[in-house]
């Protein structure tokens, strides 16, 4: 099968390359790259005037299976992210049973072979994320656990967390933290701030994220693991990121879109498609998000995508579950506030959507750049369309978002997986 893309505009941060050009895939492999390519291929696509990516690499998804699969399992958060152009994504392990023993991750990494996307699931960190028994995280690493996780929440026994941050360094392998003190949170469900007080609902500090933001960066300092921050919200956690970097700390972090777009401001009804974990915070912190991509302090964009059911999100913001859908407006959403606006360049969007997820990763020997050589993980996004998002059509189970209805510009119109074609706009598959 030979697959020749013409005309793109070529994006490839790994060397800073931002041309028209067009690219040979043959079989699961980009072969060529060149200003002409003449060659009879089996398909060829018309990509002027579009944007010829890496696929992105989401560094942070829930695909709710095993254990709450009417609101997602892995074969439609696949589909899912094969329309938001996302070739890999990292799979969360606070699913039911948790992703904390080998048999558990065999039945995920089993399922995944049938999903049109790359699923790298991560292990958790200590048994049935109850906080009290480490997993047998050697044992998950050699079954093929990517990273360690206890997404959804810190470990907050910090000797136990300790010696797991020792035993995941001893590995050289990486630890994503979901930042969040669990004494100080109690029952805030938004932003502790304007819409907290207007609403009359609990709220969460800052200080929640800030504090084990701190604690992980500096366990990360003693131990020498690498720590990847994950949902990034805080000013105060953007400061600290920038200061253990300074320090030649290990660490890199994440910001999703909702992050970087809306404030709680926004809030200003009980719907429960505003309510995330990390909220929604003030200007000011967004602002500081928008900035710390802007000057590379956080280093990937990751859409926490956190899908629900209708029944559970039409809830009052108080006893509705946390969470929102990202995966098929990440793209375009990151496109309109961030590259439209002129904070980001296209290179940079790349940068932070595929290369430098797929380098925290370690598997930039093989994908997140568009080389010679590489495996044909790709995405052509359109970024002149303008799109109304119609979250009744997302080929997520869930719908669960605060976009819906919002104009955007920017469109997924092709997304390639080991050189097949996964999703095409024009087609409904
Ligand atoms: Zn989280």
């Amino acid at each position: 099968m030979k697959l020749l893309i013409k005309n793109g505009r070529v994006l490839n941060p790994a060397t800073n390359f931002d041309q028209v050009a067009d690219v040979l895939v043959e079989e699961d492999k980009i072969v060529r790259i060149a200003r002409y390519i003449d060659e009879n291929a089996d398909e060829v696509i018309d990509a002027r005037g579009k944007f010829v990516m890496p696929g992105f690499i989401d560094l942070h998804v829930h695909f709710r299976d095993p254990g709450f699969t009417h609101k997602e399992d892995i074969i439609s958060g696949a589909k899912a992210a094969a329309a938001g152009g996302v070739t890999t994504v990292c799979t969360m392990p606070n699913t039911n049973p948790a992703v904390d023993s080998v048999e558990t991750l065999n039945y995920i990494n089993d399922k995944a072979k049938d999903a049109v996307t790359n699923v790298c699931q991560l292990s958790s960190i200590t048994k049935g994320m109850a906080g009290e028994e480490l997993v047998d995280l050697k044992a998950m690493k050699a079954a093929g656990a990517v990273a360690f996780s206890e997404d959804g929440k810190s470990v907050m026994d910090i000797n136990l967390y300790y010696e797991a941050l020792k035993q995941i360094k001893d590995m050289n392998a990486l630890v994503m933290a979901h930042c969040e003190e669990k004494n100080l949170v109690k029952d805030g469900v938004i932003n502790e701030g304007v819409a907290s007080k207007n609403l009359e609902m609990p709220g969460i500090l800052n200080a929640v994220e800030d504090i084990i933001t701190a604690r992980d960066i500096f366990l990360a300092n003693e131990t020498g693991v690498r720590l990847h921050i994950c949902h990034v919200s805080t000013e105060g956690a953007v400061r600290l990121i920038k200061m253990a970097k300074e320090m030649g700390i290990k660490v890199t972090g994440e910001a999703c879109p909702h992050h970087f777009i809306l404030s709680d401001a926004v809030i200003d009804k009980d719907d429960a498609n505003f309510k995330m974990n990390p909220p929604l915070r003030s200007e000011k912190d967004v602002k500081a998000i928008i900035e710390a991509l802007e000057t590379g302090v956080l280093d990937a964009i990751s859409t926490d995508h956190a899908p629900h059911h209708e029944d559970e999100k039409s809830q009052s913001i108080k006893s509705a579950p946390f969470g929102i859908v990202g995966l098929e407006t990440s793209a375009a959403l990151t496109y309109t506030a961030l590259v439209e606006r002129g904070i980001l360049s296209p290179l940079q969007m790349a940068e932070k959507m595929c290369y430098n997820p797929a380098k925290i990763l370690g598997i930039d020997d093989m994908r997140g750049r568009m080389e010679e050589g590489m495996i044909a993980d790709i995405v052509i996004f359109d970024p002149s369309e303008e799109v109304i998002v119609n979250a009744k059509k997302f080929r997520s189970k869930a719908s669960n978002t605060p976009f819906d209805g919002k104009l955007i510009k920017g469109k997924v119109n092709y997304t390639i997986l080991g050189g097949n074609i996964v999703f095409d706009s024009c087609k409904s598959i």
